[in-house]
């Protein structure tokens, strides 16, 4: 059976391929979810939210949750045809790309980035053009802007590297011609100061968001997109043909979460608390057990650590196989990120130090 042309070169990410060498012995540090429980407040909530409608809403999502995120999440107008609310960030992604990205155009994508972006572009039948982040702060120096370019994609904070974009850099960005997609899935998980947001910097800015990272939702599937609505409208169209519109189940929680504002803000200090504990243990282990010392992390829960073997890969397949511990090989996120391993610290503490240990380990067994 031959497969449709556009999916010919596109296989499953390295990420999951990592995560299928797990076994029950492993130490996971390859994950990208929050490893925290809803408490019994939030368990409430979703109780409650299960009385709401189980019918279809519209299409860019229930008006009153719209509403909340025009008004709540910063604005052009306020209105909320700014918002589609989606089955998740990444359903968000996938329809923006549809309605945006013809064969031929170029998308300028983070290099180390998150897979999706570039995949995203290549299921369109553009080209994926890296844009270069170095260490050690990993700021976005040059854009190879083109003629050709439609999209450039922003991660602020970034998926794998915890670095965050300044606000002058950003608006920058936003003004500099092309539509620009700011993923900003990880802007609750901060450590010194909330992340500036692209939100209303200009007409050109996408913003996708979720609960995903923030609320532990990740199997919920509850995500938004923020957009002029000129912007917004064949977004909406494409998400219609996706997925109709997201759980009406996850809307509802979505909007007690927003209203039990109280709660949320407890809620989000907590979670910012734990991984600041995780991350701190992560760092310490670090510099420990792989006897380098990078940049504290300022947002979302990964460290990029420089490999002490050079093939990241077998690295990491070996690190899963011999040393029962899963990490990351930074070639997964693009070419800067050879001679990098993500490790996750969305582990226990116990984990995290168990885990980067067990490196640590291996790599005196192997005379590294
Ligand atoms: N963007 C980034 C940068 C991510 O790390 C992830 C999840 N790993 C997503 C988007 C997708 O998240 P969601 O669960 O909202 O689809």
């Amino acid at each position: 059976m031959k497969i449709a042309q556009r999916f010919e070169n596109i296989e499953l990410s390295l990420i999951r391929q990592i995560n299928a060498l797990a076994t029950p012995l492993s130490t996971n540090l390859g994950i990208g979810e929050p490893n925290i429980e809803p408490d019994a407040t939030f368990r409430e909530l979703a109780k409650r939210a299960t009385t709401a409608s189980w019918h279809y809403s519209a299409n860019a999502g229930q008006l009153s949750l719209r509403k909340k995120l025009a008004g709540v999440e910063g604005a052009l107008t306020g209105d909320p045809n700014e918002i589609c609310v989606t089955a998740g960030t990444q359903e968000g992604l996938f329809a923006i790309f549809q309605a945006y990205v013809d064969p031929g155009d170029e998308v300028l994508v983070p290099n180390p980035g998150f897979v999706s972006y570039a995949t995203l572009a290549r299921i369109c039948g553009a080209t994926p053009v890296p844009y270069n982040l170095e260490p050690p702060d990993w700021q976005i120096e040059k854009l190879p802007i083109t003629s050709k370019t439609k999209l450039i994609v922003v991660n602020s904070p970034s998926n794998p590297l915890g670095s965050i974009v300044s606000e002058d850099k950003l608006r920058e960005i936003a003004n500099a011609g092309p539509l620009v997609v700011s993923d900003e899935i990880y802007h609750e998980i901060w450590y010194d100061a909330p992340p500036p947001s692209m939100r209303g910097m200009s007409k050109n800015v996408i913003a996708v968001d979720g609960l995903s990272k923030s609320h532990s939702m990740t199997g919920l599937r509850l995500g938004w997109i923020h957009a002029h609505p000129d912007v917004m409208k064949p977004i909406i169209t494409a998400h219609q043909y996706i997925a109709t519109c997201a759980s009406v189940f996850s809307q509802a929680l979505a909007e007690a979460i927003f209203d039990a504002t109280e709660w949320n803000a407890q809620w989000l200090d907590g979670v910012r608390q734990q991984f600041r504990a995780q991350r701190d243990a992560a760092l310490f282990a670090v510099e420990r057990e792989m006897e380098v010392k990078i940049p504290q992390p300022r947002g979302a829960f990964y460290l990029f650590v420089p490999s002490p073997v050079c093939d990241t890969l077998s690295f990491a397949k070996t690190l899963a196989t011999d040393a029962a511990v899963l990490v990351i090989p930074g070639a997964a996120f693009g070419s800067n990120g050879e001679g990098f391993v993500r490790i996750s610290y969305a582990a226990s503490v116990e984990e995290v130090s168990t885990g980067i240990e067990r490196i640590g380990r291996w790599l005196r067994s192997a005379g590294r």
